[in-house]
C-alpha cells in the first residue's frame, strides 16, 4: 500500500548566536511582531541567548512566533557548571532548541555522541530539536560530504524512536557557508537535502517524507527567494541576517512565498497565503 505523503510546514529560525541583550531582544520583537500576518503558514523561531529567553517568551506569547534556545545539556540536572537543561527551558515556556551547531562542534568540542543524548532529551521535554549538520570545506573538497552527513544523521538520531523522528527539524548547514557570505547554491543545498532525506527514508519511510529539512548558511534577503525555491528545501536557519527585523521578515516572506502553491503565491516575495510543502 502506498505511504500517504504528509504535508510539511515551512520553518524559518533566527539564530542570534551571542547577540542582543534583554532590552535589544524586546526592541527587536516589538518591531518584528507587528505585521507578520503575511507569514501565516510559516513556523517561525527566534533563538536568542539564554538571558533573553524569558523576555522573548513573554513578548511572543500572544503571537505565533516560537522561541528556541541555542544549546542545552542532555542531563536534566547535575554538576555541569555553566550548562542548562531541557526541563529548565521547558519551565520558561521555550518551544525548541538548536543542537549541534557547527560553532558548538568546532569551538566547544561538541561531538555526535553528545548529540545522540541531547536530541532525545529535547524531545522528551517537548522541545523541538533543530539539529544542525553539515560538512566543512575540506570535507567537501575531499568528496566526503555524503559520508559526513550519513555519520551525523545516524549517530545524532540513533536514540530517537522512529515514530518521533519527524518531530526533529534538521538544518543542513555547510560549515563553509556559515557567516562567510558565501552561500551554497540552491542545487548544492537541494542535493545535500535530498541525500539527508533518503538516509532518513531508508530508516523509516514515513519519517523520511515528513521530517522538515531546512538550509542554513549566509541566507540574506537578496538570496532567500532563490535559495528557498527548490520544493525540497523546507525553510532556513538564519544567522547574521536575522538580527535586523526587516531582513528577517523578508527572508520569512520568501519562505512563505515559496511554500505557497502556485495559485496562492504572490510571485513577488511580498505576501501571498503560505501553505504546506508536500
Ligand atoms: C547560522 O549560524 O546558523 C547561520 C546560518 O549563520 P549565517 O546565516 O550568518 O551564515
Amino acid at each position: 500500500m502506498p505511504v500517504q505523503m504528509p504535508a510539511r510546514t515551512a520553518v524559518v529560525a533566527a539564530n542570534w548566536k551571542m547577540h542582543k541583550t534583554v532590552g535589544e531582544t524586546a526592541a527587536f520583537l516589538d518591531r518584528f511582531l507587528g505585521g507578520i500576518e503575511q507569514l501565516e503558514g510559516v513556523e517561525l523561531f527566534i533563538c536568542p541567548p539564554f538571558p533573553s529567553l524569558p523576555a522573548a517568551v513573554e513578548r511572543c506569547r500572544r503571537s505565533r512566533v516560537l522561541v528556541a534556545a541555542q544549546n542545552m545539556h542532555a542531563e536534566p540536572q547535575g554538576a555541569f557548571t555553566g550548562e542548562v537543561s531541557a526541563p529548565m527551558l521547558t519551565e520558561l515556556g521555550v518551544d525548541g532548541v538548536i543542537l549541534g551547531h557547527s560553532e558548538r562542534r568546532a569551538m566547544f568540542a561538541e561531538r555526535d555522541e553528545d548529540l545522540a543524548h541531547k536530541v532525545p532529551a529535547a524531545l522528551g521535554a517537548a522541545l523541538t530539536p533543530i539539529l544542525c549538520i553539515g560538512e566543512t570545506e575540506s570535507e567537501r573538497d575531499a568528496d566526503q560530504t555524503q559520508a559526513v552527513l550519513a555519520r551525523q544523521i545516524s549517530t545524532d538520531l540513533a536514540e530517537v524512536a522512529d515514530e518521533r523522528l519527524s518531530e526533529v527539524v534538521i538544518a543542513y548547514e555547510p560549515v563553509w557557508a556559515i557567516g562567510t557570505g558565501r552561500n551554497a547554491t540552491p542545487e548544492q543545498a537541494a542535493e545535500a537535502i535530498a541525500f539527508i532525506r533518503s538516509q532518513l527514508a531508508a530508516r523509516d519511510e514515513r519519517a523520511g517524507e515528513a521530517i522538515r529539512i531546512i538550509y542554513g548558511g549566509s541566507v540574506k534577503p537578496g538570496n532567500a527567494a532563490e535559495l528557498l525555491s527548490p520544493e525540497t528545501i523546507d525553510g532556513a536557519l538564519v544567522g547574521g541576517a536575522s538580527l535586523q527585523p526587516g531582513d528577517f521578515k523578508e527572508i520569512a516572506l520568501a519562505a512563505a512565498d515559496s511554500s505557497a502553491s502556485p495559485a496562492e503565491s504572490s510571485g513577488s516575495g511580498a505576501g501571498g497565503a503560505a501553505g504546506s510543502r508536500s
